[in-house]
């Protein structure tokens, strides 16, 4: 009899429940390239009900030990975990003792598990003192954090995934869907088919997979996203489709709102030249957006990774709130994670700018409530380091000691050259990773070997916050150890046995849910809570269905959708509109730099391809980098399909060949962010951003840098 393991996809913010062959693994042995098992879908499970994209399918063929890192290694040389541990432990002490909490830093990743999150926080923020506790996450969806706290009081993802098949207006905004989270597209595929009325209005500068199922493509320039927002709330105004009743019981802030609006969309015909899409194009969708109630505002990277991507997020949910779209079936603005654990690692605060659970160190008594939990000797008291800044505060000496865990900023930052520059710099850099050979473990002095997909046990939460369990399936190859483990070791060598004296996965969980709920009696501010969870035995944590929180007493089954009641989690109660003054985009094409970089994912690879390039199929997709450009680019510049070209920003400059694409828009080009120095001859597409930023959220700017082009 074949035993399946019920676990979640490691991929996309989608968060696929898998269906794992358990028993056809024997202790060490890993799957060969004919290897013929393969997982499949969770049939019950309300992600994705059976269904996996082609790189969850693949993952078994991501599970061979090639280039495992299965012992730890410091500097240089095989170590034991003794001498690993040690060497941190006491690095750590003694730039803690010498110049302060603040020479530390965790940079972590949407990859690992709510339980290693956990972890790291609690040691960062309540022992060692310091908030400097980032993530790649910061890459993905940070925008989209601070533009949820500045409108309803906390970061509150309203929708679920049901709200994407009920709605009648699907409104997707910087988001490639179709390959970035395809499951979550193929059910929107279906229920488009099973209602052909239903309407798919994609707005991208490039016209991708996505628009296949579009009725309507705005290929906007890059960058005029709000002014397109800011003009569906002024033309439902005129248009008297505003829903006064709710913004004046549920909100604060219209009037400046939309008077803002006004000023940066006048007319339709404005909005429409300056965003380069023809007045009938921008007429339909108004003409949708006003008829019709059940709409939802899908967005993703290309909102957020953007100079002003808060106030692009804040301009869709103005919308949202005018129309009073929110809080029921088929409606709302939606924030689509692209990690499969970005959003559990906001719950536990790891961010530089939180602190816990949801909780900021600026909301009243947090501070206080967090130490008297974790009974903490030395709480950090203000925000930490966001990962740019992190990596400069580390090239500036400033930062002594990094703990990287789990991603590979040397490929993924933007200016890696500046990345390598501050690793070079830095005292002590510690990685911990599944895999040997990434760029940024070629720059470690200590390498921890970690546990990966099928050897972690723990949970993630994904883009409807459903909290799902990542069970450990297999057993963890040679002497890799959880994240979680080797941080409570650290933690016990500098002192602080009995708060980081977990035995599994199950007794941080609970702590992270007491907390949660934690002194929260009567309170109705704090959005995140799943004290309802805080008691699970082990047997009750290891067979925990998928749940979407809040998970209180009063609500045991979780929450499907929020704001139903119309209270949000302000002082007041009432959502917050925020006026929107749409920004261009930091870097304007020049002389020297006269095309548009646009960045993003393939549909076969994940991120740096430290995983999916170990599935040789998934390489059928794309086997190497390329530029895409436009065929009026490529006669321009006198550019042949498939020829070596030159790249080059004011930061850096790569080669790579030319892909001829007559979807292309002229004076944009695209480069996958996929390949990487140890992956491929080709160099590291981020070494050509720079590092411009939204002030407000800290994240890059990765879907517009200015670059030259020219044939090799
Ligand atoms: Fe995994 Fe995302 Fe594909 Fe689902 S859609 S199988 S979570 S990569």
């Amino acid at each position: 009899m074949q035993v399946i393991g019920k676990t979640t996809c490691p991929y996309c913010g989608v968060g696929c429940g898998v269906d794992f062959p358990v028993n056809e693994w024997k202790e060490d042995i890993r799957p060969l390239e004919n290897n013929k098992n393969k997982v499949c879908g969770d049939a019950h499970h309300p992600a994705n009900f059976g269904r996996l994209c082609v790189k969850g399918s693949n993952l078994i063929d991501t599970l061979g030990l090639d280039g495992r890192l299965l012992h730890p290694v410091v500097k240089g040389k095989q170590a034991s975990w003794d001498t690993a541990l040690d060497t941190i432990s006491t690095k750590i002490k003694q730039v803690v003792e010498e110049y302060g909490p603040d020479a530390f830093a965790f940079y972590l990743s949407g990859q690992i598990l709510t339980e290693d999150y956990y972890v790291a926080n609690k040691l960062a923020k309540g022992f060692i003192g310091t908030a400097n506790v980032d993530t790649n996450s910061r890459l993905c969806m940070a925008s989209a954090v601070v533009g949820y706290k500045r409108a309803f009081g906390t970061d509150t993802v309203p929708c679920c995934y049901e709200d994407l098949e009920q709605c009648d207006l699907l409104i997707m905004i910087g988001s490639n869907a179709a390959w970035t989270h395809p499951v979550l597209f193929q059910r929107i595929s279906a229920a488009k088919q099973k209602r052909p009325e239903m309407k798919v209005v994609v707005i991208d500068p490039r016209e991708t997979a996505t628009c296949d199922i579009a009725d309507l493509h705005l290929a906007i320039t890059p960058g005029s996203d709000a002014l397109i927002f800011n003009t569906l709330l002024v033309e439902s105004e005129r248009r008297g489709k505003l829903d006064y009743q709710f913004i004046n019981d549920h909100t604060n802030g219209f009037k400046d709102t939309v008077q803002a609006a006004r000023a940066s969309s006048p007319s339709i015909e404005n909005t429409a030249q300056e965003a380069g899409i023809s007045v009938n194009e921008l007429s339909q969708l108004v003409k949708w957006w006003c008829q019709t109630e059940r709409s939802v505002s899908f967005y993703s990277q290309g909102v957020n990774q953007s100079s002003s991507g808060v106030d692009k997020a804040n301009a869709i949910i103005n919308c949202h709130l005018a129309t009073g779209r929110i809080g029921r079936e088929g409606m709302g603005p939606f924030s689509i994670t692209g990690q499969p654990n970005a959003m559990g690692g906001r719950e536990v605060g790891g961010l530089a700018n939180q602190l816990a659970a949801h909780m900021d160190f600026t909301t009243p008594g947090a501070i206080d409530l967090v130490q008297q939990f974790w009974h903490a000797p030395k709480m950090a008291t203000q925000n930490g380091l966001k990962a740019v800044d992190m990596f400069q505060a580390i090239e500036e000496g400033k930062v002594k000691v990094v703990w990287i865990m789990s991603t590979n900023p040397m490929v993924s930052l933007p200016d890696t050259n500046q990345v390598r520059r501050a690793l070079e710099k830095c005292e002590l850099v510690i990685v911990s990773d599944c895999q040997m050979n990434t760029d940024t473990a070629a720059m470690a002095d200590v390498l921890l070997p970690a546990t990966t997909w099928s050897e972690k046990d723990g949970t993630v939460t994904n883009s409807e916050r459903r909290i799902s369990r990542q069970r450990g399936l297999l057993p963890a190859p040679g002497e890799a150890k959880h994240d979680w483990w080797a941080m409570c070791e650290v933690a016990k060598r500098m002192g602080f046995m009995k708060a980081f004296n977990y035995a599994s996965p199950n007794e941080i969980f609970i702590e992270h849910a007491a907390l949660s709920a934690f002194e929260n009696a009567g309170s109705t501010l704090r959005d995140f809570d799943i004290g309802g969870l805080s008691t699970l035995s082990k047997p009750e944590y290891d067979a925990l269905s998928p749940i979407q929180w809040p998970v209180t007493p009063s609500q045991p089954q979780g929450t499907k959708r929020m704001f139903e009641d119309g209270l949000f989690f302000t002082p007041d109660r009432k959502a917050r509109f925020i006026p929107i003054t749409p920004k261009a985009p930091v870097e304007r094409p020049s002389e020297q730099w006269p095309l548009v970089l646009n960045t993003g994912r393939l549909r076969d690879q994940w991120h740096t391809m430290t995983r999916t390039g170990k599935a040789s199929i998934l390489l059928n997709h794309s086997e190497q980098p390329y530029v895409e450009m436009s065929p009026s680019d490529a006669e321009r510049l006198a550019v042949k399909d498939k020829t070596l070209v030159k790249l080059s920003s004011r930061v850096g400059e790569v080669l790579m060949r030319a892909k001829i694409n007559e979807k292309q828009k002229s004076g944009n080009v695209f480069v996958p962010i996929h390949w990487t120095n140890q992956y491929n001859s080709a160099n590291v597409i981020s070494s050509l951003v720079p590092q411009v930023f939204d002030p407000l959220s800290g994240q890059p700017e990765s879907k517009h840098a200015c670059v030259n082009l020219e044939p090799v």
